[in-house]
């Protein structure tokens, strides 16, 4: 039977059927069409919170301390004392991963945190899985694990730029709408979500664009996916590339040794040749502009590529692509081009590529797709 259920005029959908961004409160198998007053604690969806340290978690010595502070200095569990109303929406199952800066952030963090949300959204009973993480570095964080879990289920990775013990603290909210956005069905098979100030950002196209405002997090060359305000979730567009149960990725064995350089105004081949010299097995150049390298760098890098080291070319800019054979000659120097990816999610993306020991060759395409 078709009946209306809360369409605009004139549109009609069969009741089996979602429609597009229907109320939260009533999507979805969790949430039975009860309101939040009347549903009882057993039908809330059951949200697993990882808690990785960052501002979200800092300490200041008081109230108008701002940028002076410790990231990572509260557990948990004072996170969620900020926050009596996430009880109302979501059963929080709370663990503390790590307590540190991101700035600090590891391969042996991320790979206890892809283990970790894995082997927790494969309990049934697990709706979604929550990240508070630093926000230095939380795009590459969060690109890592849209390439590696293994779930189709919500992931949504969050931050704060203020600190816990700030004046106007954004944790709070941040953290509310992140759990919101979690226990939402419309968030699943998108891959990992990064939710703050209002926004739902994809995980591949996000990035830190403010060393202090709010609303430091901006999806530059494609936009957010979506909104979250008070109990409604909001998608605006879909994610088109294939991510988490749809690439070969895993979490290395041996990680691949990448590292970035930039290219600017009167630079030197002396970090290229450090690099080869250490055994790189990867090189990614921050470009000028559309990802042009200045010759003595390009030289450097050629030669790298010649002996067998990973070059790929990306831009300082902080939007737009880098074509292959465009502003460099790829396909006779070796180099790959990153596309629309920056230089630290084309680092991610070649660690993870070399990790599987594809021929060079294949690099390119692979920067293609995902
Ligand atoms: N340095 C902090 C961190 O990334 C900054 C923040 O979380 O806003 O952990």
């Amino acid at each position: 039977m078709a009946v209306s259920i809360g369409a605009p005029d004139g549109l009609r959908y069969n009741s089996a059927m979602q429609t597009p961004n229907s109320p939260s409160s009533e999507s979805g198998a969790t949430r039975g069409g009860a309101s939040n007053a009347t549903r009882g604690i057993e039908t809330l969806p059951r949200i697993a919170l990882l808690a990785t340290g960052g501002t979200i978690a800092g300490s200041a010595a008081d109230a108008l301390q701002t940028a002076g502070y410790k990231a990572g200095a509260l557990p948990v569990e004072r996170l969620l004392e900020a926050v009596p109303a996430l009880a109302e929406l979501a059963l929080i199952e709370a663990e503390q991963l790590a307590s540190i800066d991101s700035k600090d952030m590891s391969v042996d963090v991320w790979a206890r945190l892809a283990q970790r949300i894995d082997a927790l959204l494969a309990r049934p009973e697990i709706a979604g899985v929550v990240v508070t993480h630093g926000t230095d570095t939380l795009e590459e964080t969060a690109y890592f694990l849209h390439l590696t879990l293994k779930s189709r289920k919500p992931v949504v990775v969050t931050a704060a730029m203020r600190p816990a013990t700030a004046l106007s603290a954004d944790g709070p909210l941040n953290l509310c709408q992140a759990v919101k956005v979690a226990a939402d069905p419309q968030a699943a098979g998108r891959g990992v979500l990064v939710v703050l100030n209002n926004q739902i950002h994809g995980a591949r196209d996000v990035t830190k664009r403010n060393t202090a405002a709010v609303h430091a997090f901006e999806s530059p060359e494609f936009g957010t996916l979506g909104w979250v305000q008070d109990a409604r979730v909001e998608f605006q567009r879909t994610v088109t590339r294939p991510h988490t149960v749809d690439t070969p990725f895993a979490v290395p064995a041996h990680w691949p040794i990448v590292e970035i350089v930039a290219s600017y105004a009167g630079v030197s081949a002396a970090m290229v040749d450090g690099l080869v010299a250490a055994g790189v097995h990867g090189i990614v150049v921050a470009g000028t502009g559309n990802g042009s390298i200045h010759a003595t760098l390009q030289h450097a890098l050629a030669q790298a590529a010649a002996q067998g080291v990973a070059v790929v070319r990306a831009s300082r800019t902080g939007s737009g692509h880098v074509m292959r054979d465009g502003a460099a000659p790829d396909t006779e120097l070796g180099f790959t081009a990153a596309g629309t990816l920056n230089p630290y999610k084309a680092r991610v993306l070649l660690m993870l590529a070399l990790a599987l020991e594809i021929p060079l060759a294949d690099l390119q395409a692979h920067f293609y797709v995902f």
